[in-house]
């Protein structure tokens, strides 16, 4: 029921943020209108109200129908109480038992997962030869490669999926293997994007400054143009995928979006969320300027807004993974330091994002090796004890998927300026990287 719900809300959302159809406004006019609200109107007005609804149903159906998700489709159409009369209704139904008949169950273990970092808006500002070129050149995305990305993918038959679809987790705490159907064709992968932070050492250099919702409610992103003024607009993955989902609602399994893997010590999304930024305590250089320079700056109002734009990015189908509160590198570091940084995202990053059983590693250094984890494995005993089933590494091939009854595990594909340089040839059965390639990029993009 919870799951239906969830389902109900993500059509609707989509609906509202596809600008597709705005009853209310219709109906504000034609009442404005008709001054004097006789019994007529009134009926008038409530058989229209019945007629909206009605293509309201038919729209959430449609693009449950979009989305492969057939049963969800026919449940929520028998659900209406009109369904017997409706013809519209009965004919979509029908539609969709004819196309369930038509699935076939993906290998789970060829399902490919690719990440992004915060794409460039501006690449005159990301590659303008400071200290910090290098590293953009090498490990982001811009935003017109991103979007040919996005359009070959979709124009090859993929369909986004999520890892919560390729495994799943029972009451007592095992992991069992999921299912994913789609129709012949059609190939699934997991999209993610990393850090999204928009870290304060990013600024000035052509990123967004952070997500925002706008009067629509739906999630935007803000843009800082030279002369101080704020744009609103699709200047990030999360904004353009969801314009583009819009648009082809068939490139999404259910309404799944992407996963963002999120550290804390900047705060997410933009917003100055971390606990430094209220006690002052633990400052480094960049944090000190931000504060000083926003005097009026409130901690509180900036942990309520984040939390408005995480909780729409969820009802829409985006998902959250810790990717460690300092960006830690798991490899590395001691099981008991990983427990204080874990701690850390617990307290201030879970409160607004939401408790996540996802982590995405950070440099993506895993905690163990490819033969797989155990409990004698002492950072994963920990992190299964905190409730993370799904942990997710680099790894340049093009399928690592790990299913057991402990864990589920995938290895995620960099598609950025040093992939596309180097190694071309790893990503050919994605695209070929010179019908992606942002021609403003220097090179060679510089080794590692
Ligand atoms: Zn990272």
């Amino acid at each position: 029921m919870r799951k239906r719900t969830a389902i109900l809300a993500l059509a609707l959302s989509l609906i509202l943020g596809n600008s597709v159809y705005v009853p209310a406004a219709e109906d504000t006019g034609e009442t404005a209108a008709q001054e004097t609200a006789g019994t007529e109107e009134t009926q008038a007005e409530q058989t229209e109200e019945a007629a909206v609804s009605s293509d309201t149903v038919l729209l959430n159906a449609q693009i449950m129908y979009a989305q492969y998700n057939y049963d969800a489709a026919i449940q929520y159409l028998k659900s209406q109480p009109d369904f017997d009369v409706n013809k519209d209704y009965m004919d979509l139904a029908a539609k969709c038992q004819v196309a369930k008949g038509s699935l076939v169950e993906y290998p789970l273990e060829q399902v490919t997962h690719v990440f992004f970092h915060t794409l460039i808006k501006d690449t005159s500002k990301a590659f303008d030869g400071d200290s910090d070129e290098a590293g953009y050149n090498q490990m982001m995305t811009t935003i017109d490669e991103f979007n040919r990305i996005i359009q070959i993918l979709y124009d090859k038959g993929y369909v986004l999926v999520s890892p919560h679809d390729m495994a799943t987790v029972n009451e007592d705490g095992t992991m069992s293997r999921g299912k994913i159907l789609l129709p012949e064709g059609k190939t699934p992968f997991v999209l993610s994007q990393d850090d999204v932070s928009y870290y304060h050492y990013m600024d000035g250099d052509g990123f967004a400054s952070r997500l925002v919702l706008d009067e629509n409610g739906q999630v935007k992103a803000e843009y800082i143009e030279d002369d101080g003024t704020v744009s609103v607009g699709n200047y990030d993955m999360v904004p353009i995928l969801d314009e583009f989902i819009s648009q082809h609602p068939d490139f999404s399994y259910r309404g799944r979006k992407g996963v963002l893997a999120m550290t804390g010590y900047n705060g997410v999304l933009g917003y100055r969320t971390d606990i430094a930024y209220k006690t002052g305590e633990n400052l480094q250089d960049n944090q000190r300027e931000f504060l000083e320079s926003h005097p009026d700056f409130d901690y509180e109002a900036e942990v309520a807004e984040a939390t408005k734009v995480a909780e729409a990015m969820k009802a829409t189908g985006w998902e959250f993974a810790s990717h460690t509160w300092g960006h830690m590198n798991a490899t590395d570091r001691s099981a008991e330091d990983l427990q204080t940084d874990n701690e850390k995202w617990e307290a201030y990053v879970a409160p607004i994002l939401g408790k996540t059983d996802m982590i995405i590693f950070a440099f993506g250094a895993d905690i163990g090796g490819w033969e797989g984890y155990s409990m004698d494995n002492p950072k994963f005993a920990y992190y299964k004890s905190r409730g993370y089933n799904y942990y997710c590494n680099v790894d340049s091939s093009q399928y690592f998927v790990q299913i057991t009854d402990e864990y589920f595990r995938q290895g995620r594909r960099n598609l950025d300026g040093y992939r596309m340089y180097y190694n071309p040839d790893l990503l050919s059965d994605l695209f070929d990287v010179s019908e992606v390639w942002d021609s403003t990029r220097p090179t060679p993009v510089p080794e590692m």
